[in-house]
């Protein structure tokens, strides 16, 4: 098939993540190197995909079934490697457009890793703590062909944390006998974690929005910031573009908005979080209605949830100049055409977000070498591959007059495709 026609499974109301993750595929294979063209069919298949029953007895004594998966997206470039994520809303669609994403993204900052990604279907507040152990044990023992050091690497993703890649690594480790601490990263310090992981995706997402910001001459100091999501991701996001001197103006997670022109308190804010189990009722600001956050007027605005947040019902409102996907898959191609009429740069996901994987990489290699590095060279390694990254994707864009995304696309798919038609067909 020719790389120009689109095939019929990308019909505009098929739009589930897996579908935009293929209509990006599409837009930017005709940009690629021709020499490359018989090779994208190789994009739009996950290698190899795995649906496993997790079947846990919950603490009422009752077993319970959950559906769980673990994709390979694509190998060429090295092992998979790839977050655990657990929400009530995974589906296999999903986790194949995760994993092909980072199949993109380990391209995108040249860390030598292919893409894959994994996730159970379970609202994880449902479960106490030893409900939580049993999951997250019984699908790493199902998915335990798939995994492994130089064959699969897992990582925290949404609702997954350092201590259920401690209990990851454990299961893995009891089954092979021995301790394996690199078959999985984000673990603690204490197992083979390394420093600065925690807040690696943050500080990419700054890293990234500051580099795009000198590009478009938008000072940090003093620009508000509205951050979507705050978990991981959009915490140490909005944390650290505070420590930088950028007022926060709105927060959203499940529970509520919080806003406030003159800047939240993103410290505070977190602490009530963890505390009350809801952002409702925190001191220091008002609480607006969830569609309000997308025309909250800012700077920069940090999508850093689910997939599909920015869309066609919500693109025209946005008031910032600067989108930085935090998330993966946040916007749909619908809404990036828009954002793109309306003059916003969006820095996309898969450059803004890598900071996570970036340190993951840092930390593979700290377990092979049971060498560990200070958190300053951490952040100083983190920093360099990133802004590299930046400046070469927004130099193509320049060059080839394109959005940021189709460059990103351009650079990771070619160093993908260019490692697969090297290492040719197998048998
Ligand atoms: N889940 C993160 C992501 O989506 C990190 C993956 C990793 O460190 O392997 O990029």
């Amino acid at each position: 098939m020719s790389v120009a026609q689109l095939p019929s499974y990308l019909s505009k109301e098929n739009i589930g993540p897996w579908h935009i993750y293929l209509q990006q595929v599409e837009q930017v294979a005709p940009l690629l190197d021709k020499a490359l063209w018989p090779w994208v069919e190789t994009l739009r298949r996950p290698k190899r995909s795995l649906i496993v029953d997790v079947p846990i007895r919950r603490d009422n004594g009752v077993v319970e079934h959950f559906e769980g998966y673990r994709v390979h997206h694509n190998t060429s470039r090295g092992p998979g490697k790839g977050g655990v994520r657990f929400h009530q809303d995974v589906t296999l669609s999903e986790v194949m457009a995760l994993a092909g994403w980072m199949t993109i993204k380990n391209a995108v900052v040249n860390v030598p890793f292919g893409g894959a990604k994994g996730g159970v279907r379970v609202d994880p507040r449902q479960l106490s703590p030893a409900e939580l152990e049993g999951l997250t044990r019984r699908y790493t023992s199902e998915i335990s062909s798939m995994i492994g050091p130089d064959k699969d690497i897992p990582a925290p993703d949404m609702n997954t944390n350092a201590q259920v890649m401690a209990w990851m690594m454990d299961t893995y480790s009891m089954g092979a006998g021995r301790t394996v601490t690199g078959v999985v990263t984000g673990k603690p310090l204490s197992l083979g974690g390394s420093l600065g992981r925690p807040d690696a995706t943050g500080r990419g997402v700054f890293v990234t929005a500051r580099e795009a910001a000198r590009k478009l001459n938008v000072p940090i100091e003093g620009a508000r910031v509205a951050v979507q999501g705050f978990g991981n991701v959009g915490e140490a996001s909005a944390r650290i573009f505070a420590q930088h001197g950028a007022r926060i103006v709105a927060i959203q997670d499940v529970t509520g908005t919080a806003y406030n022109p003159t800047g939240l308190d993103v410290v505070a804010l977190k602490r009530f979080q963890l505390e009350n189990k809801t952002l409702l009722g925190a001191p220091g600001c008002e609480f607006i209605d969830s569609a309000a956050f997308w025309s909250v007027p800012c700077d920069f605005m940090v999508p850093a949830a689910l997939e599909s947040q920015i869309n066609r019902h919500n693109a025209d409102q946005i008031t910032a100049r600067i989108v930085v996907e935090g998330a993966n898959g946040p916007t749909t191609p619908e809404a990036d055409v828009i954002l793109a009429e309306r003059g916003i740069t969006v820095v996309p996901d898969v450059l803004a977000n890598a900071g996570g994987v970036t340190v993951s990489y840092f930390e593979w290699v700290q377990d092979f070498s049971s060498f560990f590095w200070s958190e300053d060279e951490i952040n100083a390694r983190l920093e360099r591959i990133m802004s590299e990254a930046f400046h070469a994707i927004w130099t193509m864009a320049e060059v080839r007059k394109m959005p940021l995304r189709s460059a990103a696309f351009v650079i990771g798919c070619s160093r993908v495709l260019e490692a697969r038609a090297t290492r040719g067909l197998y048998p």
